[in-house]
């Protein structure tokens, strides 16, 4: 009998945001919820650690057997290091990975990115569970894609999908540049939050209204890029979450301008429709942390079965 028979293995889960760090301590997945879990802003890597680790150590009793991090990008994943060019200044270059199996050398660690844990968390427990493989991307601060299924756990998993930096197509005679340091108008440039401040001449994007006529572009450009994820990875659901995608009015624009982009080309091609395909996440804030765990678990069944 293996020795988490009886109850399952404690983990500690971190999501490390680019604006707030969260964690939890559970042994299911039900255990992650609102009311468990800590949360503090995300700021020098040595401030952060040191409130994660005194988190854990107040978790004195049963061992902790896991460690599970879903942090912000870009990071080579398997060296654990947080890339040169990530635009928190004081991160870069960061070990990840080396801070946390050299704090806790005995506990197994995983680590993915935050957006590739939430896709794997509406996989295996969300809206996307049985679906086979799903698509989960977030606009918000920035834009991000994480693919996963629950047969399969994240796909890519030695590096990690950059989707919001590649180009779409754009309505003629538009001539906003973009705020993408590195590509100026790429998918990034043109809808994540502080584009979209800088676009419309507000000192950020929650402030604009619906009825805002960049909508219009916006929706189009979402479309054009969720047309070009479809006709490349054919996922059964895009999952589109984040600040700026929670509008309500949003979904069903993106929908139209990304069916309307695709054209008949896929009818009676075997791929959802377009009205099951785009879906809201289910899992709230939640979904990295859920995933994270997911994704560590199955590290941690694969070992089990290794070892027995
Ligand atoms: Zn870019």
């Amino acid at each position: 009998m293996s020795s988490h028979a009886l109850s399952h293995p404690r983990f500690f889960v971190v999501e490390l945001g680019g604006t707030w760090t969260r964690l939890s301590v559970a042994s299911d997945v039900e255990q992650i919820v609102d009311a468990r879990t800590q949360m503090i802003r995300t700021t020098t890597p040595q401030a952060t650690l040191e409130w994660i680790f005194e988190q854990v150590s107040d978790q004195a009793g049963r061992p902790l057997e896991g460690i599970a991090v879903a942090s912000f990008g870009p990071l080579n994943l398997e060296r654990g290091i947080i890339s040169m060019h990530s635009p928190k200044l004081a991160w870069r270059g960061f070990n990840l990975r080396q801070a946390f199996t050299e704090r806790f050398p005995r506990a197994l660690f995983s680590l993915t990115t935050d957006t590739q844990a939430s896709a794997l968390g509406e996989a295996v427990h969300g809206i996307g569970h049985d679906q086979g493989v799903i698509a989960y991307v977030t606009v918000g601060t920035g834009v991000g894609l994480g693919l996963a299924s629950s047969q399969t756990g994240i796909l890519s998993t030695s590096g990690h999908p950059e989707f919001g930096h590649i180009r779409v197509s754009r309505r003629m005679g538009d001539l906003f540049q973009g705020v993408c340091s590195f590509h100026g108008d790429c998918l990034e440039g043109l809808v994540s939050g502080p584009a979209l401040a800088v676009r419309a001449g507000v000192p950020d994007a929650t402030e604009l209204p619906d009825s805002d006529s960049i909508w219009s572009d916006v929706c189009n450009e979402l479309g054009s890029a969720l047309a070009t994820l479809t006709l490349t990875v054919a996922p059964n659901r895009i999952i589109l979450g984040g600040g700026i995608a929670s509008r309500p009015f949003l979904h069903e624009h993106v929908r139209n301008s990304m069916d309307r982009q695709i054209g008949v080309y896929l009818d009676g091609a075997g791929h959802p429709t377009s009205d099951t395909r785009i879906a809201r996440p289910s899992l709230g804030v939640n979904s990295a942390l859920i995933g994270a765990f997911a994704h560590l678990d199955r590290k941690f069944q694969s070992k089990d079965r290794t070892e027995s």
